[in-house]
């Protein structure tokens, strides 16, 4: 068994930082943990990983992950239920996804299992860490980068796999207003859209400012060549219900990361007997539906939020207003599910949950 034959070295703080946090008003990603994990790869292999005290990093200014950014991430959240466990929602997904980010980069992978184990060893260290109150998480940020110090664009020969951990509260206090982006991209057939790499979010800054600039939280973004599909929202995965069925843009095209939150919508969903559909969206579609009346639900789904409800979706200078979040069948249903289950007060149907 990995738990048994995988060594980590662990070296605890003598000064830990838990009693300076305010646990009843916690921001999203600003407050970290007493430790991190760090494991370095040289030589064609991983060298063995230690948890430390959380601290800065030093680095070389030509490290080659900032010029010329092989980087890449994942994002989970870890929960305790009321017997004191652990939680961990389906980390065997966010460990195939990271292999899959590396892969695209040139990157070394990290073995799914062994991924998944050195999120629980980080996690078990820091448990007391992981917040009580309703709607809080400890998040997990599991991260690559690449450390060569040359200048020169080919794959670096070193990288530094590192995970800290923050607690944090609730990402969205209200619904989202997002606008159909027209003319700006996130991501292009054959181009690194399925990866959640780092330079994603740093091209995506400037057009959501733009829309920040019209009112919108939130781009919804469509495809590069047309611009006639839907594709995402922001940093989530897009959901609608129109006409009573739950509809999300298919994952065939590399455009579209392929989120955890979202698969396990569909997933739920389909398991309940609800009518689902996984294809290609227009704009058009959407539009159209909007304007009869015919959208009773809109959503993002992705970890930091789990589900995100859309109030007001811009289009070509109009704004559609959908129906309030409290009537909202599928979308209210599929978060309180979802919601419990990882604090385990929901029965695991689908097996989803990994406690420790
Ligand atoms: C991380 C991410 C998502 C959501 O994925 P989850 O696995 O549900 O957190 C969706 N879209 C983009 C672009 C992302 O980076």
């Amino acid at each position: 068994m990995l738990n048994e034959t995988l060594s980590v070295k662990i070296n605890k703080t003598q000064n830990s930082k838990i009693e300076s946090v305010d646990w009843e008003n916690l921001p999203f990603g600003k407050v970290f943990s007493d430790h991190m994990l760090v494991m370095n790869y040289k030589d064609g292999a991983w060298m063995s990983p230690e948890i430390k005290p959380f601290a800065d990093l030093s680095m070389h200014p030509a490290t080659s992950a900032i010029h010329y950014g092989q980087s890449v991430f994942e994002g989970m959240k870890a929960n305790r239920s009321e017997d004191g466990s652990v939680l961990l929602f389906r980390p065997d997904m966010n460990a195939k996804r990271f292999v899959e980010s590396c892969e695209r980069m040139c990157m070394p992978t990290i073995d799914e299992d062994v991924f998944t184990e050195l999120v629980k060893r980080l996690v078990d260290v820091d448990r007391d860490w992981i917040p009580e109150k309703d709607g809080y998480s400890l998040y997990i940020r599991p991260f690559m980068f690449a450390t060569d110090d040359f200048i020169g664009i080919k794959p670096s020969d070193t990288y530094t796999f590192m995970i800290f951990t923050c607690p944090v509260g609730v990402y969205y206090s209200n619904p989202v207003n997002v606008k159909i982006e027209e003319f700006y991209t996130r991501a292009s057939q054959g181009g690194v859209g399925r990866a959640k790499t780092a330079g994603n979010y740093g091209a995506s800054l400037y057009p959501a400012k733009k829309g920040n600039e019209e009112g919108f939280h939130q781009l919804i973004w469509t495809d590069g060549v047309e611009h006639k599909y839907i594709e995402e929202s922001g940093t989530m995965n897009i959901m609608f219900v129109v006409d009573g069925k739950l509809i999300t843009p298919s994952e065939d095209s590399d455009t579209i990361l392929k989120g955890v939150t979202k698969r396990s919508v569909v997933e739920i969903t389909q398991h309940w007997g609800l009518d689902v559909e996984e294809r290609k969206i227009t704009v058009e579609e959407i539009v159209t539906a909007l304007k009869e009346g015919r959208v009773s639900e809109a959503f993002g789904a992705g970890t930091a939020a789990t589900i995100a409800p859309i109030a007001k979706i811009g289009f070509r200078g109009d704004v559609y207003e959908l129906p309030a979040v409290e009537t909202r069948e599928v979308s209210n249903r599929v978060s309180e599910y979802l919601t419990n289950l990882k604090l385990g007060k929901a029965e695991d149907e689908m097996n989803w949950l990994v406690t420790f």
